[in-house]
C-alpha cells in the first residue's frame, strides 16, 4: 500500500458522534456568545451615541441661553447709557470720560467703551491707554455703524491702533429732536481676559475631551479653548453652516483632523451667534470598553456553566450510540457471551439498544447452534469428520500423544439389505452408544460417516489401546442389536507420534491395520506395526 493511500485513509477516518456533537454544542455556545457580545456593543454604542447628541444639544442650548440673556444685557447697558448721552449731547469732555469708565467699570461687559461723534471723530475712549481719543474712526466696523445708524454688532477685526482682535458692539445716539448724534460702543478683546472667557473660562476642554466654542453669525470663532483659532473663519465647518442658516440641533462631523465628532449645536436669538459643544466620539470607546468588561464579568460564568452542561449533556446523549456502535464492531471479532440489559433515559436509543441487543443475542445463539451442530453427526451425536481433524492438530499442538482407533463394521452392507435401512441406523446408534461407554471422558468418538468410526485415545499408547479397542470389540459382539443377529467390528489402530506426524498419515496407517484385520477374517483388531494380536 503507498503512502498516499494509507495518509487518504488516515484522514478519511470518521468522526465519533461524540465528538460531533460536542463540537456542534461549542460552536453554537461560541456564536451565540458572539452574537450576544456585538449585539450589546452596537446598541450600547448607538445609545451612547444617541445620549451624547442629545446631552450636547442640551448644553449648547443652555449655554446659548445664558449668553443671549448675557448679550441683551450687554445692549441695555449700552442703550441706557445711550439715552443719557443723547439727553446731553454737549457733555464737558471731563463729564462723558467718568460716564465711560462708569459703564465699564460697573458690569464688566466690555473690555473698552467708545464715544464716537456723528462726524465719526473720537470724543472719548475708556481706558484712555488706547489713546485714540479725538481720532477719526478708521475701521470698517466703525465706519459702518457710523453708516448704519443702528444697533451693530461686527465681526472680529483687529484694531489699526493697538492690534487686538475685538468685536465691537454699538447703539446709535439720537438726540430729542431725532437727530444722529453718533453711538456709543462697547468692544470685546477676544484674544485678553473678556466676558465670554467668564462664562467658558472654566469649561475648557475635560477630561473627556468635551469642550465648547463660540461662532459669529459669519463663521468667525469668537470664543475657541484653542485660543490662537479664535478670529479664524470656520464656516466650512457643517455645524456652523447649520448656525449660519439659524439651525440648532446635533450631529456627527468630522473635523478638519479627520477626526469623528459628535456636535450638539444652538444659535442665540439675540445676535444670531452660535454655540457648539464637541464631544470627540472617542470618549466613547472607554466607556464601551467598561460595557464590554461588565459583560464579559456578567456572561462568562453562565455560558460557561451552559457550556460544560451542554457537553455533559452531549457525552450522555451520545453514550448508548457510542457504546451500541463499540459493541456492534467488537460482535464481528470476538464472541460476546452475556448481554447486559441496559436502560437508557432516551426513549429512542433505549428502543435502539434493546432491539440490537436481542437480535445480535439471537444471531449469537443461532451461530452457536450451526456451530455446534457443524462438529456433530446427526445421527450419532458423535463427533463428525471435521471435527477429527481439529482435534488431531489440536492435540498435535500440545503435544499429547494418542492412539487413533479405526473401527468399521462387517458386512453391514447384508445388515441393511436383509434388515433395512433404518435397523441399520439403529445399529449404528446403538454401536455408538457402545463406543461412548466404553472410553474415558476425555477421548474422544467420531463417525467418520457410513459405517466408519474413530476414537482417539488420549496418552494411550498402542498395547494399552489395544486392550481398549479388543473390550469394545467384544462388547459390541455381546450386545443385543434391533436386527437379532450378531454385528461384529474390525478395528485398526495406529499411533501418534510413532507412527505418523500428520492426520492423513496416521490414518493412513489405522486404514492399513484396519484392511489387514478385514483380510484376516473380520471381527478383529489389528496394529498399524502388523503387530498380530
Ligand atoms: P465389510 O465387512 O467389507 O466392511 O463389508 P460392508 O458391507 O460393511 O462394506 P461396504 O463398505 O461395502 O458397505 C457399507 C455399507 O454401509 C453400505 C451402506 O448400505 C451402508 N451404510 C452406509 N451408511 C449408512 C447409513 O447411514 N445407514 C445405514 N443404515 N447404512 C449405511
Ligand atoms: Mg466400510
Ligand atoms: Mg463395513
Amino acid at each position: 500500500m503507498s503512502a498516499w493511500y494509507k495518509s487518504f485513509s488516515r484522514k478519511s477516518r470518521k468522526a465519533s458522534l461524540t465528538t460531533l456533537l460536542i463540537g456542534l454544542v461549542i460552536l453554537t455556545v461560541c456564536l451565540t456568545f458572539t452574537i450576544l457580545l456585538i449585539g450589546s456593543y452596537k446598541s450600547k454604542k448607538q445609545s451612547l451615541v444617541e445620549t451624547t447628541l442629545s446631552l450636547n444639544h442640551l448644553m449648547a442650548s443652555k449655554m446659548s441661553q445664558t449668553i443671549d440673556a448675557l448679550f441683551i444685557s450687554m445692549r441695555s447697558s449700552l442703550k441706557y447709557s445711550a439715552d443719557k448721552l443723547a439727553a446731553n449731547p454737549a457733555m464737558p469732555a471731563k463729564e462723558l470720560d467718568t460716564h465711560l469708565e462708569m459703564l465699564r467699570n460697573s458690569n464688566g461687559y466690555f473690555n473698552s467703551i467708545t464715544r464716537v461723534d456723528e462726524t465719526g471723530r473720537i470724543l472719548s475712549v475708556e481706558p484712555k491707554s488706547i489713546g485714540t481719543a479725538n481720532m477719526s474712526v478708521s475701521s470698517e466696523a466703525g465706519l459702518e455703524a457710523l453708516a448704519l445708524k443702528k444697533p451693530y454688532v461686527s465681526k472680529p477685526y483687529k484694531t489699526a491702533t493697538t492690534q487686538r482682535l475685538i468685536v465691537m458692539i454699538s447703539e446709535p445716539i439720537f438726540d430729542d429732536s431725532g437727530a444722529y448724534r453718533g453711538f456709543i460702543s462697547g468692544s470685546i478683546y477676544l484674544h485678553e481676559s473678556n466676558i465670554l472667557n467668564m462664562i467658558f473660562g472654566s469649561t475648557e476642554i475635560d477630561e473627556s475631551g468635551t469642550y465648547y466654542y463660540v461662532v459669529s453669525s459669519e463663521g468667525y470663532l469668537l470664543f475657541h479653548p484653542d485660543r490662537s483659532r479664535i478670529g479664524e473663519n470656520v464656516s466650512s465647518n457643517s455645524v456652523v453652516q447649520e448656525i449660519m442658516l439659524g439651525h440648532s440641533g446635533s450631529g456627527r462631523i468630522v473635523n478638519q483632523q479627520g477626526i469623528h465628532q459628535l456636535a450638539g449645536y444652538s444659535v442665540v436669538p439675540a445676535n444670531r451667534w452660535g454655540v457648539v459643544e464637541i464631544s470627540p466620539k472617542s470618549i466613547m470607546d472607554e466607556q464601551l470598553k467598561h460595557h464590554i468588561q461588565a459583560m464579559l464579568i456578567y456572561i462568562c460564568p453562565p455560558f460557561f456553566v451552559l457550556l460544560i452542561g451542554s457537553i455533559w449533556l452531549a457525552r450522555k446523549l451520545a453514550q448508548p450510540f457510542v457504546n451500541l456502535a463499540d459493541w456492534i464492531s467488537r460482535h464481528g471479532k470476538e464472541r460476546i457471551v452475556a448481554v447486559t440489559p441496559t436502560n437508557h433515559w432516551n426513549r429512542e436509543a433505549d428502543l435502539l439498544t434493546k432491539t440490537i441487543q436481542s437480535t445480535l443475542y439471537t444471531i449469537q445463539t443461532k451461530t452457536d447452534q450451526l456451530a455446534r451442530e457443524a462438529q456433530l453427526d446427526p445421527l450419532t451425536g458423535l463427533l463428525n469428520r471435521r471435527s477429527l481433524e481439529s482435534m488431531f492438530l489440536e492435540w498435535k499442538e500440545l503435544e499429547i500423544e494418542f492412539t487413533l482407533l479405526l473401527m468399521d463394521i462387517d458386512r453391514f452392507k447384508a445388515v441393511n439389505d436383509s434388515y433395512g435401512h433404518q435397523a441399520g441406523d439403529e445399529v449404528l446408534k446403538l454401536l455408538a452408544r457402545v463406543a461412548t461407554d466404553h472410553v474415558r471422558p476425555f477421548d474422544a468418538c467420531f463417525r467418520l460417516g457410513g459405517e466408519e468410526f474413530v476414537i482417539l485415545l488420549k496418552n494411550t499408547r498402542l498395547e494399552s489401546a489395544v486392550l481398549v479397542a479388543e473390550r469394545i470389540r467384544k462388547a459390541i459382539e455381546r450386545t443385543e442389536n434391533p436386527t437379532g443377529a450378531t454385528i461384529t467390528v474390525s478395528i485398526g489402530l495406529s499411533h501418534y507420534p510413532s507412527c505418523g506426524t500428520t492426520p492423513e498419515k496416521v490414518m493412513h496407517q489405522a486404514d492399513q491395520a484396519l484392511y489387514k484385520a478385514k483380510q484376516e477374517g473380520r471381527n478383529r483388531t489389528r496394529t498399524s506395526n502388523e503387530e498380530r494380536l
